[in-house]
């Protein structure tokens, strides 16, 4: 070991990609766990470890060469990490948090355990579905999901009430049965947490999603709600949190209801696509927050300095292996706009590929700027 902080990530995907680019290399050298060496991380980072994100003895390797590990996906081997904890490996956040999280089910019962405004829900294996009480789903909807193994909408289906009543859902096993909460506005709040336990939240966004892929496809910070509803929603975003006990960075989705009511859907423990554009919009990034946490420093300013959109570049359904981004060049010297592509050598429908973040003076010149880059940035075969 040298005399810099070692920091492992497991991971080495384009978030594991954006921390090393924020990285402070003075100070810090950073190994990397992924499967494939060609990831986009490897690039960046000091060392590769080439292993299996599963496999116990991949990250007990990385965690031989690391001061302090983190993670940049939830679909990793907790067990081995809380070993490693057990050990006294500095792991941050905390695996607890982690393992609940990969549960959908056990996340909302932290969220009742805890008073979290979270919306109505049920667990149940997928053969019960005829024994539930349905008086907590009056909607003629319930959302289904699978409690572990889902991600980017994969795994999250909205069923006619009357299909899970009579057992039609699209999954086996364990599931957890929502209420569904109708035209939401979805939020996020980015929440850090030092690791003396201070805390700090960038300003929320405001997102949309691709009806048809249900990833992300814009975001824009400040989210367009008043003083009180943004204070309202930093604070429960932070009271949740605060109930974990533990250092990190945590994406907080949120639901504002018609009525007004904030309700927490679910939390990343880790860098997050609803943050990306704090790279440009804010006094620090949110992937430069996570290393100065890793790192044990004070936490960075979060203050948004002017209204920033991001835009996720997905694979196009009609585009499958070589890829390049149309006139990247010429997009490129745009001054309002930031093309980050993840360094991944093939396309497939709806992979994503690279964010771009807009940045204007006016909310209303974002929005106008953010269309046409959605309207005119275009994956085409290389
Ligand atoms: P994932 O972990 O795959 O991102 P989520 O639980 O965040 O899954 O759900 C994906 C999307 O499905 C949400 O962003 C939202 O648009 C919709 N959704 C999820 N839960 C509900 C709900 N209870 N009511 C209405 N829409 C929901």
């Amino acid at each position: 070991m040298n005399s810099k902080i070692n920091v492992g990530i497991i991971g080495g995907g384009q978030l594991g990609m954006m921390m090393l680019q924020e990285a402070n290399f003075d100070i810090a050298s950073y190994t990397v766990l992924e499967s494939s060496s060609d990831c986009p991380a490897s690039p960046f980072c000091q060392n590769l470890i080439v292993g299996s994100l599963n496999n116990a003895s991949a990250i007990e390797q990385l965690a031989a060469v690391s001061d302090v590990l983190t993670w940049e996906i939830e679909h990793i081997n907790v067990e081995a990490l809380i070993q490693l904890e057990a050990n006294g490996k500095k792991i941050i956040p905390k695996p607890s948090v982690l393992k609940m999280i990969q549960d959908k089910g056990a996340q909302k019962l932290f969220f009742q355990e805890n008073n979290v405004p979270t919306a109505p829900f049920e667990l149940v294996d997928s053969s019960m579905l005829k024994g539930v009480d349905y008086s907590k789903f009056p909607q003629d909807k319930i959302v289904v999901k699978t409690r572990t193994g889902g991600y980017d909408g994969k795994g999250v289906s909205i069923c006619n009430k009357t299909d899970v009543q009579n057992g039609n859902i699209p999954f086996e096993g364990s599931v957890l049965l929502e209420q569904f909460v109708a035209d939401v506005l979805e939020l996020a709040v980015i929440v850090a947490v030092d690791q003396h336990g201070k805390k700090s939240s960038f300003p929320s966004i405001e997102m949309y999603f691709n009806a048809q892929s249900n990833l992300v496809e814009f975001l824009y910070s400040p989210a367009q709600i008043s003083v009180d509803v943004e204070t309202k929603a930093r604070q429960i975003a932070e009271n949740v949190i605060e109930a974990f006990q533990s250092p990190g960075l945590f994406a907080v989705e949120l639901f504002l209801t018609q009525s007004g009511e904030i309700l927490v859907n679910e939390i990343a423990p880790r860098p997050h696509n609803s943050g990306h554009h704090t790279i440009e919009g804010c006094v620090t990034s949110q992937f430069a927050q996570l290393n100065r946490i890793l790192l044990g420093q004070e936490l960075g300013d979060t203050t948004l300095m002017q209204p920033s959109a991001m835009l996720n570049i997905v694979g196009p359904d009609n585009v499958v292996g070589g890829y390049q981004l149309e006139n990247e060049e010429t997009w490129k010297q745009q001054n309002d706009v930031f093309i980050h592509m993840y360094g991944k050598t093939e396309t497939r429908p709806n992979r994503k590929l690279g964010h771009v973040t807009v940045i204007a003076e006016t909310f209303e010149k974002l929005i106008e700027r953010a269309e046409y880059v959605k309207e005119n940035m275009t994956i085409i075969p290389s």
